[in-house]
């Protein structure tokens, strides 16, 4: 059994939705399951309107609301399928209608009701999915996620609860061993309370592996929009090229350290189940792909596979004589308002925390501390040089800064898994930068078989 997940620029258009179609035909002759995101930009567009109500801007909202109907019909037409889709949309599109107006009346948007307006992205698109693979002839039928997909009541930042999941699962499981082909959305879950909850923005790549860990998939494949996981952010490195095959430690060290390519949550239930990850493109479906394996293939001592970046972090410090202690409670109360972490560090001469405020709480935990006297400099960004040729020699990593001597580099970061190098430069040095190490550390060094 196979999972496919199409992310959104994979279901933006006519075209894309098509070639979407015909790889569903070709990969699932024997049914599988099908996870979508939301048409690309629709997440971004309800979110607009749900700031727009929460600030009682209810003119605003019906713009945003209408736009973003528009957009769907516009795509059901071209497909020819606007009418056969219409008796699924129309009570969505009523749903979303009555969440912004009840969002507007009390000028509020709490985390619960936002996602209640976000889900309806996911879900319009999986329910257009299923209409056009019916109309190619395709036995596909719509199934709610959130009927397997529990997690925790975090709201906008869900985690999954495994076990319940597993559980939820068995339909599943016993249908698609009959051989049913199903549609069902990414990035939702459902919270012990029965309310909507949503993974995190990109979280539908952790939804198709979470339900190819549940549902005992063979393979999961993410269809996106480049020819599978790159060298770099093809955005600041036009020249970055396709990696054909990387360990899992190298793929998960690369989302951690902001490439979007993979949501970061999404390699866990792989390491766990050890299902095959394939990551390729829908606009190219025969160009090159990734694969992702637990074992780790052939690399030259030092060589590095990719460098990746994430930007807004935080850089915390506390001097030599205070209480590191400090840190350490900073250090909790951001990863519990939902911040991600990059580095914690206690020495002799002073000690330094390197954290990204995630979520709107975690921002307001940083404002905290920085009022209570921590020094807290933001417009930091953090850089990972990866490769599983680190593990081998790890000491070759620091030849590789070359191109850094003349940057304030804030600090170096060893990660845990040694297929990691990670420093911190300023924010605004990044367009610079990442391209003069992606030349220096991976185009001018030589290759290493596959
Ligand atoms: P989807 O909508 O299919 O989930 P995303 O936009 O979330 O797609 O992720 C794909 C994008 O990730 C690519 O278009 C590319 O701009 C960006 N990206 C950043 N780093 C990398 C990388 N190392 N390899 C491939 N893509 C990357
Ligand atoms: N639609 C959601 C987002 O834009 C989830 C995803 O695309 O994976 O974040
Ligand atoms: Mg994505």
């Amino acid at each position: 059994m196979k999972v496919l997940k199409f992310g959104g620029t994979s279901v933006g258009t006519r075209e894309a939705l098509e070639l979407a179609a015909e790889i569903i035909g070709r990969e699932l002759p024997q049914g599988g399951l099908v996870v979508v995101s939301a048409l690309s930009g629709t997440t971004d567009l309800i979110l607009k309107a749900i700031h727009a109500s929460a600030k009682g801007d209810l003119e605003a909202a019906g713009a945003a609301r209408i736009a973003l109907e528009a957009r769907h019909w516009a795509a059901a037409r071209a497909l020819g399928v606007d009418e056969a889709v219409r008796p699924h949309w129309e009570p969505l599109f009523q749903s979303l209608a009555g969440l912004l107006q009840g969002m507007g009346l009390l000028w509020e948007a709490s985390p619960r009701s936002r996602d209640a307006a976000l889900a309806l992205g996911e879900t319009l698109s999986a329910r257009l999915l299923e209409t056009l693979l019916e109309r190619r002839g395709l036995p596909a039928h719509f199934r709610d996620v959130r009927e397997v997909l529990r997690t925790d009541a975090r709201h906008g930042r869900a985690r999954p609860d495994l076990e319940r999941i597993r559980e939820a699962a068995g339909p599943w499981r016993e249908g698609l061993a009959k051989g049913a082909l199903w549609v069902t959305q990414g990035f939702l879950g459902t919270a012990p309370d029965g309310s909507t909850t949503t993974l995190g923005r990109g979280g539908s790549d952790t939804t198709a592996t979470l339900l190819g860990e549940a549902l005992g998939a063979e393979e999961v494949q993410i269809w996106t929009d480049v020819d599978g996981v790159l060298s770099a952010d093809p955005s600041l490195v036009p020249e970055a090229r396709p990696i054909p095959v990387m360990s899992l430690r190298e793929a998960a060290a690369l989302s951690a350290f902001g490439a979007k390519v993979l949501h970061a949550d999404a390699l866990a239930p792989v390491s766990r189940a050890g299902f095959g990850l394939v990551v390729a493109n829908t606009h190219r479906p025969e160009g090159s792909r990734t694969e992702i394996r637990a074992e780790a293939p052939a690399r030259r001592p030092g060589e590095i596979t990719s460098v990746a970046y994430k930007e807004g972090v935080s850089c915390l410090r506390v001097p030599p004589a205070q209480d590191s202690e400090l840190l350490f409670q900073a250090s909790t109360r951001l990863l519990e308002a939902g911040a991600s972490l990059y580095g914690l560090l206690a020495t002799p001469d002073g000690g330094l925390l390197v954290a990204k405020g995630e979520t709107a709480d975690s921002e307001a935990v940083l404002r905290d501390l920085a009022a209570s006297g921590l020094s807290v400099q933001r417009g930091w960004a953090a850089v990972a040089l990866v490769g599983e040729g680190l593990r081998e020699a790890p000491g070759r990593a620091l030849s590789l800064l070359g191109p850094l001597v003349d940057e304030p580099v804030a600090a170096i970061l060893a990660g845990d898994t040694g297929v990691s190098l990670a420093f911190l430069v300023p924010d605004h040095r990044l367009s610079l930068l990442i391209p003069r190490l992606h030349s220096h550390c991976i185009e001018a060094a030589p290759r290493s078989g596959p």
